[in-house]
């Protein structure tokens, strides 16, 4: 027997062990096991395991799609054309398999989509916590009465009343026991000694949630929307999109569904963006699951963490609830897997594997024969375009829980405001106003100034005109138009398109009205504040974004002073568009939608409508209705005035998929980054180019060799595109320069094949290195 295991040290490759006699009763795939690898100890994960050596079925070629599947290494290898000698594995570290075979079969499957070694994706699906050769249960020392209770003959009156209090209590951990009783270890020492308590080492449970408060909750009667949304999860076959607005009960459909899953013996995951995780959200499954709770996030310690998975695994805990890796959760028998905003970016990771959890959930539900929900108030394109295509089933909860109102939401045309003042205020009238009568009231106002740090575009001061690339534009049909806004270089002085590479000089006037006055970048929080601050001298402001966060007080100190309300105004970037729940909040701002909406990215218009949606969320969420003022130049854009009006989604997003389908973007195709870097400006630049133009040959060949009629297709219409290598819009991070090219194809393993294939004719150069992004969701 044979089995072919991945080594932590090793790259991308699976090495063949023997099995020795003795162990291959106790072999199992997903056990991690000791082997001989290179003259050393080494551990790995087991994956598959075979009657023949591996290495006699020949070679895979390693530009094949079964990477994660045998590659013949020859460790061990005696050079006998007929003989295969390997060496045997000295043993297995747990026989517990940390993966089941379909969590091995899912691993497996990331590693062959993203293009990753598998022993990162191994590593990645297990918390490092649960691996380190030093993580063991914790045992504390627990005093119990002796059974049978002793007589307690010749005792003093004082360890006569000390046995009564130890037995009314039934026991207990020794400090904390000590502490209440007002005794010492030493006292009970004796009572050990007498045979009257034991005191012995217990495991002890590392509880993330200990010290919260979680109050117990019974299911809400549904609403009829709210019913029919949970017979349509718990009917489904295919995966089921619930597009509910902000407040329309989706927690509750999902925790119906959780507890009709738990009733059949099945588990379920929970998947929340890492920003939504706040105590609220964990509470509230608490509240209804109590212990079988289990959660996993990247702030607990590594002996919680380490014994959330263990119960798990051991199926103490049925419910899982996390942010993007708790889709690895061992949950036994998994039942249900949801997915809540399943918009966010934050399901996306940002290195190496790049993995998209809601893929990966999907793919698991598969695999698994597990329900998926996918929910949210501003589904992503791909879910949407999902649903049109029926591979997801569509529930809808179109109105808040008990007839409360979305708050009004007003747009504010900054050109009328530069018409009637002469200059483009940072704070319009109607904002300035409104701002003022909440001061006067007491009430809370958040304002949001729509930032992101890298990204400049060139924008004219006096009428709003925006540099964008002819080649790019989404669709034309007249204002609000979603065109890809050139990127402006300062070092050459330059506009670049990042999508295909076209590229022209700072234009000498504006074409629109013939003035010269550039705006390069949108204006900064800072700015924004004291602007504000000398308006309302008296209010007391708060800001918060990157700089702010770093220097004086913590995102969290910042926020509970506005919760408490030590403060009158939070000024911020996106960090205060998510998940913030103050009741007092009767007034959002947005001094800038357009900033986002002109993100040199085709995904600007669709994420300029989910942000200005959930910043729009913030106000009046209690009793006290709320009122958002959306400051904008393109109050006409699809985007905006979707935003402005909850109800228009389906329309806003089919408007926007027919301008992703014309302009051959995601989720009509597969788009994917590789980002090249290096010290030394020249290298980057030269290598980027080098497999630019290596790709875009590779891309003409696969056009050509497909079958023209694939074309009209709806799936398979888009060609194989490679961009022109461009500085990426972070040009220089670090001290490294980075380059980047951008592929489109109809599928991801296309552009996989194509990558491994310049990889192994054209290996980097030491001092260069490259990122392969499949499915990029972030083009900067
Ligand atoms: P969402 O997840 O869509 O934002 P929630 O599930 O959080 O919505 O519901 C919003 C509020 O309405 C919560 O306070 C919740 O307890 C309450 N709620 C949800 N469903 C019901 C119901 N059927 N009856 C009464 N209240 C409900
Ligand atoms: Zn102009
Ligand atoms: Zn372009």
């Amino acid at each position: 027997m044979y089995v072919s295991v991945a080594i932590d040290l090793a790259l991308d490759r699976l090495f063949t062990y023997a099995v020795p006699g003795e162990l291959t009763e106790k072999l199992r795939v997903g056990q991690l096991l000791r082997v001989p690898f290179r003259g050393r100890e080494a551990r790995g994960f087991a994956l598959s395991v075979e009657s023949e050596p591996a290495g006699l079925k020949g070679f895979k070629d390693p530009d094949g799609d079964d990477k994660g599947q045998m590659v013949f290494d020859g460790f061990g290898q005696t050079d006998q054309s007929a003989g295969f000698r390997t060496k045997p594995i000295l043993g297995i570290v747990d026989e517990a398999p940390f993966f089941s075979p379909t969590l091995l079969k899912l691993v497996r499957w990331i590693a062959s989509y993203t293009d990753t070694p598998i022993e990162l994706c191994l590593k990645t699906a297990l918390p490092a916590a649960v691996l380190k050769p030093t993580a063991r249960p914790k045992e504390l020392l627990y005093v119990s009465p002796a059974i049978p209770i002793a007589d307690g003959v010749g005792l003093t009156g004082r360890q006569h009343a000390l046995l009564s209090d130890i037995a009314r209590l039934g026991g207990g951990w020794l400090q904390p026991l000590c502490r209440e009783l007002k005794t010492t270890p030493a006292t009970l020492k004796v009572l050990v000694q007498k045979g009257c308590i034991a005191i012995a080492p217990r495991v002890s449970r590392r509880d993330p949630l200990a010290g919260r408060k979680v109050m117990p909750t019974k299911p809400l009667p549904l609403g009829p929307r709210q019913a029919e949304a949970l017979a349509a999860v718990l009917g489904a076959e295919r995966p089921v999109l619930l597009h509910g607005v902000t407040g329309s009960g989706k927690t509750e459909v999902y925790l119906q569904a959780i507890a009709a899953e738990l009733e059949h013996g099945r588990g379920a995951i929970v998947l929340v963006p890492e920003i939504s995780l706040t105590p609220q959200t964990v509470r509230r499954f608490a509240g209804r699951f109590g212990d079988t709770v289990a959660v996993l996030h990247s702030a607990l310690s590594d002996g919680e963490r380490y014994d959330e998975w263990h119960r798990i695994r051991a199926g103490t805990a049925r419910v899982v609830v996390g942010p993007r890796s708790a889709v690895f959760a061992p949950v036994r028998n998994l039942g249900l897997i949801v997915v809540d905003e399943e918009h966010d970016g934050s399901y996306k990771q940002d290195e190496s594997p790049h993995y998209h959890a809601r893929d990966v959930a999907v793919m698991r539900g598969v695999m698994e024969g597990a329900r998926v929900v996918l929910g949210s108030a501003t589904p992503s394109l791909e879910s949407w375009l999902n649903v049109k295509r029926g591979k997801y089933a569509l529930a809808s909860l179109p109105g808040r829980v008990a007839g409360r109102a979305l708050p009004d939401v007003h747009l504010v045309n900054l050109e009328e405001e530069i018409q009637s003042t002469g200059h483009l205020p940072v704070y319009s009238k109607f904002l300035l106003d409104a701002i003022a009568l909440r001061l006067r009231r007491g009430e809370q106002t958040i304002l949001f100034l729509n930032r992101r740090g890298y990204s400049r575009v060139l924008q004219c001061k006096n009428c709003g005109w925006m540099a964008t690339c002819p080649n790019c534009t989404g669709h034309d049909d007249g204002d609000g138009d979603p065109s890809l806004p050139y990127t402006y270089h300062e070092a050459d002085q330059c506009l670049r398109c990042h999508v295909c590479g076209e590229w022209r000089h700072v234009p000498m006037e504006c074409p629109e009205c013939h003035t010269r006055d550039f705006a390069y970048a949108g204006i900064g929080t800072q700015r924004a504040e004291g602007i504000l601050r000398k308006c309302f001298p008296g209010a007391r402001i708060l800001r918060m974004d990157a700089d702010s966060t770093a220097r004086k007080m913590s995102h969290d100190d910042i926020l509970s002073a506005f919760r408490d309300r030590k403060a009158d105004i939070l000024l911020g970037t996106q960090m205060i568009a998510k998940g913030l729940d103050f009741p007092n909040v009767t007034l959002v701002g947005v001094l800038n939608a357009d900033t986002s909406l002109n993100l040199p990215d085709f995904r600007a218009s669709e994420r300029t409508y989910q942000l200005l949606a959930q910043v729009s969320g913030r106000a009046g969420r209690a009793d006290k209705p709320g009122e958002v003022f959306i400051q904008t130049f393109s109050p006409d854009a699809p985007a905006v005035r979707a935003a402005a009006d909850g109800s228009t989604y389906a329309k806003f997003a089919d408007s926007e998929l027919s301008a992703r389908k014309e302009g051959l973007f995601p989720p009509y195709c597969h788009l994917s980054t590789l980002v090249f870097r290096s010290r030394d400006e020249g290298s980057a630049n030269r290598w980027a180019d080098l497999y630019a133009r290596s790709l875009a040959a590779y891309a003409r060949k696969f056009n050509s060799a497909r079958d023209p009629g694939d074309h009209g297709k709806d799936r398979c219409g888009v060609p194989f595109l490679v961009s022109d290598a461009t500085p990426a819009a972070l040009a220089r991070m670090d001290g490294w320069y980075r380059w980047q090219i951008v592929l489109r194809a109809p599928a991801a393993k296309d552009m996989v094949s194509a990558v491994r294939w310049i990889r192994a004719a054209r290996p980097l150069p030491e001092g260069v290195r490259m990122t392969f992004d499949v499915d990029a969701l972030n083009l900067l």
